[in-house]
């Protein structure tokens, strides 16, 4: 228990709440996912757990560590965007090494773990595309090892699914929660799909309203509304 506890967490936009005094815990491999209409909050909260929003006031920790103030490449979280957010003019490979080369990785290192970062995702075959040429889903796994790469100790995924359609984001849903099965690896994913809420948390927090308003299993929430 207790290895990523959010204490109090406030954030507004120009005065205005987006949430006020969110606290939870999340144990070391749990997959959570947070479910909540649009414009509840999520986003910001999950951008505060990677350091690209500042909150107002509340305390971050993992592993008994405040990371608070840490900047983002510093907490050991790796994140993922509905939008993919890759570099058009890098190949498949150049963006999954980006972060190992900010890191000034040596350059065998660098390749050795590229290399098992696409065999992670499934991408054999493709270091050498550009993210112009691959379709959403590959796009999205491309981003998913880029996340990766680093060996982070937390995951957060903002809707990864939500560009892609049906089929391919079943495959993926499947394939993510594989790999974070695999590695263990403690996880948030944010989401308005009940149905991926269903079939792929560990645990489910339903926010509303800028606040967690439920925290139980899957099946707890969906027969306990
Ligand atoms: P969700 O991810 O649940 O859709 P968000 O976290 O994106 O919700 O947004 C929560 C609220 O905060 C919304 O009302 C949104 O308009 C507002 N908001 C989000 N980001 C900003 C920002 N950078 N500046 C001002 N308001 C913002
Ligand atoms: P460059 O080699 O010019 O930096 P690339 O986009 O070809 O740009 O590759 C970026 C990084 O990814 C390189 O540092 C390399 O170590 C690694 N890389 C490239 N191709 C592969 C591959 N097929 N398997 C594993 N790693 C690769």
């Amino acid at each position: 228990m207790h290895y990523l506890e959010v204490a109090n967490l406030t954030k507004s936009f120009n005065e205005t709440p987006v949430f006020s005094n969110i606290s939870f815990d999340i144990s070391q491999g749990e997959f959570i996912t947070l479910l909540g209409p649009s414009g509840c909050g999520k986003s910001t909260l999950l951008r505060s757990l990677a350091g690209l929003i500042t909150p107002d006031q509340g305390q971050i920790r993992v592993s008994g560590e405040d990371i608070t103030w840490l900047k983002p490449q510093q907490r050991g979280i790796g994140m993922v965007f509905q939008s993919y957010a890759l570099f058009p003019n890098l190949t498949v490979a150049g963006n999954i090494a980006f972060g190992l080369k900010m890191q000034r990785l040596d350059a065998n290192d660098i390749k050795r773990r590229v290399a098992e970062a696409v065999e992670l995702v499934g991408l054999e075959g493709r270091e050498g595309y550009y993210p112009a040429s691959l379709s959403g889903g590959q796009r999205q796994r491309v981003a998913l090892a880029r996340a990766l790469v680093v060996r982070p100790r937390i995951l957060l995924l903002d809707e990864p699914l939500s560009a892609l359609d049906a089929p391919i984001r079943k495959h993926l849903r499947e394939q993510i929660r594989a790999i974070q099965q695999q590695l263990n690896l403690t996880t948030v994913f944010v989401t308005h799909d009940q149905e991926e809420a269903l079939t792929m948390s560990d645990r489910v927090f339903v926010m509303n309203k800028g606040q967690i308003v439920q925290a139980d299993t899957a099946e707890a929430v969906y027969t306990r509304p």
